[in-house]
Order: structure tokens, then C-alpha cells, then sequence
């Protein structure tokens, strides 16, 4: 029978070691002694568990760190006290980590006691310490009829602090019990130094008992404990003790099944946290991504937007913003009013006191413009010194008092740097319906009647009606005083050279109409055209311009001058029938003109009308040999996927970017996209506009060496352009 105890002590020892090991393996374990969150171990619960399902019946569980700090004990909530110098055996784990399995006496009890070193890698972390009872044998032992008294030898006595007094026997403490009181009375009369030292057994006959004892020695090999074992004569079966070992073995094995299941479902439940874990994380890191690229896309579409020096929107904005008021305006029958300011002087300001100082006024400006209109209208900057204003619902009365109002604003003297600036402002009225319905016409209205209020002396305003009283008395009138132009001859082209910089040569002329008035003189085409175009008499003033300039090409040919090639501008009408390519075919033959010296400009708003027609006509246009250039690059809504198909040689970047490059970054970039868009679909490129040496310098440095403007020249009509030619010789 000693034996068969040994055997279930032996067995019992080796369970509690398997479950120190696999708790010291057990992921949460590690990460509390990584100090990573792990929130409740709940080890408790484990041994719980355990008792409830196994025969495993008091098992407590305690984690240690490599420092001998407690960081968690299953049974109290205590921990964090460091137990080096107090325990002996923590001590030598620590200096000398092992695994450690044996039954010692310690404050609370002599106990089953395993310790295994937790590491992670190579690093020793700490251990895992499992305690148990011997409980399990004494209930074991007493389902088969045995009944026993644990007891712990008394030279344990002062280390056992923290149990109670009344469990010992003769300074021997009780560890368990189990049983009728009977075996205890024996104990207690005869006295336990009786017991312990029964050799094999003894028969009590007067209590019909067989007794026995199993001592169980310490690591020294000196006694520790004691398993006196009494049974009922009467019940011996020696089958009985073969058939409980049996049992407690089965029961371990279920008991390990039961723990592995349950280590299965620690395992599973730390694996769900940490796909779930993961899945929170991504989740995060997508949602923390989507929400950096919508930031970085609106500061990227703000950027688009807006200028940068004001912050005000820009061209492209205020285009967009137009559109919608007049779309807002058609639904609740209102007028919309747009207002193109000027400043007078401001390019005296800046050659006098520097960019700095201008670009600050352009701020304080901005900020006046801004107090001065209410908060649906919307002021944009152009660029330069050219200021816009949408004025939404606004009568003819109340536009004017807007106008009338920003020029007694901007009259008072702007402070920059302790400089006092005095600046005006020329501003040009359109109106919505009354002067037109798309922002395109609106604009240009504004525009040219702002000019009309420099001539006029600057510091003021003009609306666009009174421009066109001035030029004709209405519509009709003026485009009677059109057709009659044309059959007067009055429109001849003007020439601006474009230029080489590189060589300082000139490449080309492109030929701009002039309205030359016999009372009125020389009339831009933005005052002409628009009305023009309505009624289609601009396809024959086109046919004009094409026929003097091509007769005044050959002229400078044959006198040995280098024109370079001849660049038209062509109506957005022209594109709209065929027949324009059959006419300006025969105009070409009838002069004798090469076609491979003729470049038509076209704007991308005026090919998109009609996509398919207009492609066609340019199409034809190349095969006669006629180069096709992109102009106003830029401003319109170029798509790549379609600039690739259309049969344009070359792209001219629009004055709107050039104007105040290098000084306005968001330009430059515009402009250095463009250019290397063109070399990317090997088409050629040319700046328009270019006024000052440094853009000359800037463009040259990006690539792009064919400019024109006032830096080389005005356009100059045809007496002065042979001048210009003879000089460029
Ligand atoms: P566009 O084709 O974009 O012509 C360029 C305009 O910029 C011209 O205005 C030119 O005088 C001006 N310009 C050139 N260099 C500079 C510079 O350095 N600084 C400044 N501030 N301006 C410069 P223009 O002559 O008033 O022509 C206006 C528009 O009228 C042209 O724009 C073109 O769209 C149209 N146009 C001109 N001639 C004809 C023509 O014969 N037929 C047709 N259908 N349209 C024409
Ligand atoms: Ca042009
Ligand atoms: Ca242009």
C-alpha cells in the first residue's frame, strides 16, 4: 500500500510540474513579465476550473520575476512584493534558473511545488510556481476506505507562521484530513511519535483497524511528512488499492486531457484577441490612411484652388463659383454681378519698395476686399494685381455701391512696414443676364470695361453697358458697324514675334486682329470678337486676317526677311464645319503658300463643343500639312487620356501662369508640370506672355525656349513688325 502511495505522489508531482510547464509556455504569462498589458491573468479561475473537473482538487499558481518580485499569485489579489532574501529557493531560481519539482513545507503548508523559467528567446524572464495539496490522495485514498491524516514533521514548525494553531498534534501539523474521527482519537490518544514510527503496519484489534504510515522525506532526504493510513479490517480488498491507483491514474489522464483543453482554449482565446487584436489595428492604420489622404486631397484641391499669397481662389475657382451663382441666380431670377478690380500704380509700388512689401499690400488689399462684401460673394484673385468679385444677388444700384464703396476703402492709406501706401483701384461691372450668360462672357465684359475705367483715368468704375453704348448704341448696331468693317477692310492683323531665346531669333509670328476704327482707332479684339462670333462674322474677318497675313508673309519672303512660321488664330466657329479646311485650302493655293510655314492656335474649349468634329478638321488640317498648337494650355480641363489623341505638334502655356512666375510657387510648379508634360508626349512647348527676363531665365532653365511677349516684342502691325524682322536679321 506505501507503494501504491508512492506511486500516486509520484504521479501527482508529475502532473503539477506539466501544469507549471505549460503555464510557463502560456503567451499572457510572458507578457506580464514583459510588462506588456495583459489585463487579468485569471489563474483562479484555471484552478477553479481544475477542481471542478479534474482530481487536481487545490492548486494555486504564482508568477515570479527574474528580479523575485511576486507580479501574480492565483489566490489573493497581492503581489508586487519582492520575495528576494525571503525565500531561499527563489534566490537560488533566480541566480541559477531550473526546473525545480519536489514536495517542500513552506508558511502555509507543506505542498506539491514545481518552478519553471519563463524566457523569451534567450532571456529569462522569470518562473511560474505551482503549488498543490495533497488533498487529492486523501480523498482518493478515502473513496477506497482508507482513511488518512497528513501530517508534517515538527522540525517544520517555525516555518509554518501562517497556519492555524489548533491543526497541531503534538507539534506536528495536520496538513489534511480526511475521514471518521476515529483515526484521529487513535492518533491523539496513542500519540503520533507512536505512529510515525510504525515500521510496516500495525493491527489495532480492539478498533478492528489495520494502520500504516508512509513517510515522506525532503530533498535532504530527512523526514518531512507523514501519511498515517487506518482501514477497517473488515474492508480490506487488496484489489481496491490496485483499482483506486488505477482510478487516480484515469482520473489524471482525464485531468490532463481536461487541461490541455483547457491550455487549448487559452491558447485560442489569446489567438482570437490577437486576430481580433490585428484586425482593430489594421482596421486603425486603413482608417488613420483614408483619412491622411483626404486631408492631403483637399489641401491638394485647396492648393488647385487657391492663390497662394491671399489664399483667395484663384482662376480656375472663380470660374467654378461663377458658373454656380449664375445657375442659382436662372432658378430664383436674380442678377449677378462681377466686379474685375485693378490695382493703379501697383508695379511702381513693387519696383520701388521690392516684392516683399507689394505682396504684403496684395494681403492687406485682400482683407479690405474681403470686409468689404458680404459673405456669399466671393473674392478671388486672378492673379498679378487683378482682383474679381461674385456679387450675388445684386441690382444695377447695388453692384455700383459695391464698386462705389472699395474705392473709397482702398483710397485710405495702406500701412506696410511703416511705409504709407496710397493705391486706387480701376474697376470694370458686368452683369448677369443683362451683359451675358456664361462666366467666360461675364469676365471678358468686366475685364474690358475695367480698362475702359483706366483710360478714363483710373481710381473709378465703369460698367460694361456703357462700353457698349460707346462703341455702338446695342448689339444690332454694333454688329451692323462689324459686317460694314469687314467690307471696309478695317481688320488687319497685327504680328508678335516669338523667339528663340536661346539664338534670339525669331521662329514665327502670330498674327492677333485689330480693329482699326476710323473714329474710335485701333479696337482690341476682346471687343469685338464676342459679338462676332454671335452673329458668325467672324469666320470673314478670320478669312481677312488669313489673307493679309499670308500676303504679308510672302512679301517679307520674297525681301529675304525670316518670319519663321505664321500662327493663326482660328474662331471656335471654324471648327464647326468642314468647309473651313476646303477655304483655307484655296486661300493657300491661290498665294502660293507653303503649308509647312502655317500653325493654327486652338483652345481646348473650343475643340470640346464638339470633340469629334473639331478632331476631324484638325485632323485634316495636319494632313494638308498645317501644325495644330494647344492654346491657353492649361486653363482648360485638359484629361491626358484625350490630349494624347488629339493631332496637336505643340502646347503654349497660358499667360495667366507666366505672369507672375518666378514670384508665385504654385505657378511655377504649374508651369514646370507643363513643360515636362510636353516633353513626355514629345510635343513642343512655347510660353506666352513672358514680359520679364527672370520668367525668360526660369522657362529657359525648364526646357522651354520658345517665348513670346512684351519681353521681345508687342504685337506690332505690319510696317513695324518689318522693322522688327529686318533688325532680327
Ligand atoms: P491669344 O491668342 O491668347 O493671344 C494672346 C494675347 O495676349 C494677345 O491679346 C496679345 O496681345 C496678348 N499678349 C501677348 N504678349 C503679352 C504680354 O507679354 N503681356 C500681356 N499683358 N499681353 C500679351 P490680343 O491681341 O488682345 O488678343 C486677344 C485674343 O483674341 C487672343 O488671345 C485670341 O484668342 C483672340 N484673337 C486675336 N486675333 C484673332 C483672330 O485673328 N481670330 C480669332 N478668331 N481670334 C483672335
Ligand atoms: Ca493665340
Ligand atoms: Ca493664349
Amino acid at each position: 500500500m506505501k507503494r501504491e502511495l508512492e506511486v500516486l505522489i509520484k504521479e501527482k508531482r508529475e502532473a503539477v510540474l506539466l501544469l507549471d510547464i505549460s503555464l510557463s509556455q502560456n503567451q499572457k504569462v510572458k507578457d506580464l513579465l514583459l510588462d506588456k498589458p495583459v489585463g487579468n491573468l485569471e489563474l483562479d479561475k484555471y484552478s477553479k476550473l481544475l477542481r471542478e473537473n479534474t482530481p487536481l482538487k487545490n492548486i494555486w499558481f504564482h508568477v515570479v520575476d527574474n528580479k523575485g518580485i511576486s507580479r501574480y499569485r492565483s489566490w489573493t489579489k497581492e503581489h508586487g512584493d519582492s520575495l528576494r532574501g525571503v525565500r531561499l529557493d527563489i534566490d537560488s531560481m533566480i541566480e541559477n534558473p531550473r526546473v525545480i519539482s519536489s514536495i517542500s513545507t513552506g508558511k502555509f503548508d507543506m505542498t506539491f511545488k514545481s518552478m519553471f523559467p519563463v524566457y523569451d528567446e534567450d532571456k529569462f524572464l522569470g518562473f511560474v510556481e505551482t503549488l498543490a495539496k495533497f488533498n487529492s490522495i486523501v480523498i482518493k485514498l478515502q473513496e477506497y476506505s482508507f482513511e488518512t491524516i497528513v501530517l508534517v514533521d515538527k522540525n517544520y514548525k517555525q516555518q509554518l507562521t501562517n497556519t492555524p494553531s489548533e491543526k497541531f498534534i503534538d507539534d506536528y501539523y495536520m496538513s489534511s484530513f480526511s475521514g471518521s474521527k476515529k483515526l484521529l482519537e487513535l492518533v491523539l490518544e496513542k500519540g503520533v511519535d507512536y505512529y510515525i514510527n510504525i515500521e510496516n503496519y500495525v493491527v489495532d484489534s480492539d478498533n478492528s483497524q489495520l494502520l500504516c504510515v508512509y513517510k515522506l522525506p525532503d530533498i535532504n532526504g530527512e523526514r518531512m511528512g507523514y501519511f498515517i493510513m487506518g482501514i477497517d479490517i473488515e474492508k480490506i480488498d487488496t484489489s481496491t488499492i490496485q483499482d483506486s491507483r488505477e482510478r487516480i491514474i484515469l482520473g489524471l489522464i482525464i485531468g490532463f486531457f481536461m487541461i490541455g483543453g483547457f491550455l487549448l482554449y487559452l491558447y485560442v482565446v489569446n489567438y482570437k484577441n490577437y486576430i481580433q487584436k490585428q484586425r482593430e489595428e489594421l482596421e486603425r492604420s486603413v482608417a488613420q490612411k483614408t483619412e491622411e489622404l483626404r486631408e492631403k486631397s483637399e489641401a491638394m484641391t485647396h492648393l488647385a484652388h487657391h492663390d497662394s499669397l491671399t489664399n483667395l481662389p484663384n482662376r480656375l475657382y472663380f470660374h467654378q463659383k461663377l458658373q454656380e451663382s449664375i445657375e442659382t441666380a436662372l432658378e430664383s431670377d436674380h442678377n449677378v454681378g462681377v466686379l474685375f478690380l485693378d490695382l493703379d500704380g501697383f508695379k511702381e509700388i513693387n519696383d520701388t519698395y521690392g516684392h516683399r512689401v507689394g505682396d504684403i499690400l496684395l494681403q492687406k488689399i485682400t482683407q479690405k476686399l474681403r470686409d468689404g462684401v458680404s459673405r456669399e460673394d466671393i473674392v478671388a484673385r486672378l492673379g498679378g494685381d487683378e482682383f474679381t468679385i461674385i456679387a450675388n444677388k445684386v441690382t444695377q444700384n447695388s453692384l455700383e455701391g459695391i464698386a462705389k464703396r472699395i474705392i473709397t476703402e482702398i483710397q485710405k492709406p495702406i500701412k506696410v512696414e511703416d511705409i504709407e501706401l496710397f493705391v486706387t483701384f480701376s474697376i470694370g461691372l458686368s452683369l448677369y443676364p443683362n451683359d451675358g450668360d456664361n462666366p467666360d462672357l461675364l469676365l471678358k465684359y468686366a475685364d474690358t470695361a475695367m480698362y475702359r475705367a483706366k483710360e478714363n483715368g483710373k481710381n473709378g468704375y465703369k460698367f460694361y453697358n456703357s462700353i457698349m453704348t460707346e462703341i455702338a448704341m446695342n448689339k444690332v448696331e454694333l454688329q451692323n458697324s462689324i459686317r460694314e468693317a469687314i467690307q471696309l477692310e478695317q481688320f488687319e492683323p497685327y504680328y508678335q514675334p516669338k523667339v528663340d531665346a536661346r539664338t534670339n531669333k525669331v521662329i514665327g509670328l502670330e498674327a492677333l486682329v485689330r480693329w482699326n476704327h476710323p473714329q474710335k482707332g485701333l479696337i482690341m479684339p476682346g471687343e469685338f470678337i464676342p459679338f462676332a462670333e454671335e452673329s458668325g462674322a467672324i469666320v470673314e474677318i478670320d478669312r481677312l486676317v488669313v489673307h493679309k497675313a499670308l500676303r504679308d508673309m510672302k512679301l517679307w519672303y520674297l525681301e529675304g526677311l525670316i518670319t519663321g512660321r505664321l500662327s493663326l488664330n482660328i474662331s471656335g466657329k471654324q471648327l464647326e464645319s468642314i468647309s473651313c479646311v476646303e477655304k483655307m485650302e484655296s486661300v493657300i493655293e491661290k498665294l502660293g503658300f507653303d503649308t509647312k510655314y502655317l500653325e493654327l492656335e486652338v483652345t481646348e474649349s473650343q475643340i470640346i463643343k464638339n470633340q469629334t468634329k473639331a478632331i476631324a478638321i484638325l485632323q485634316k488640317f495636319k494632313e494638308l500639312g498645317v501644325r495644330i498648337a494647344l492654346d491657353d494650355f492649361g486653363t482648360g480641363y485638359s484629361s491626358l487620356s484625350y490630349l494624347k489623341n488629339l493631332p496637336v505638334e505643340s502646347l503654349k502655356i497660358d499667360r495667366s501662369f507666366i505672369m507672375d512666375i518666378p514670384q508665385d510657387k504654385d505657378d511655377v510648379a504649374i508651369v514646370k508640370t507643363i513643360i515636362s508634360l510636353a516633353k513626355n508626349l514629345e510635343l513642343d512647348i512655347i510660353a506666352e506672355g513672358v514680359e520679364t527676363e527672370e520668367q525668360v531665365e526660369l522657362l529657359m532653365r525648364e526646357g522651354c525656349y520658345i517665348i513670346q511677349g512684351y519681353y521681345y516684342s508687342k504685337p506690332l502691325n505690319a510696317k513695324d513688325c518689318r522693322i522688327f524682322l529686318r533688325a532680327n536679321l
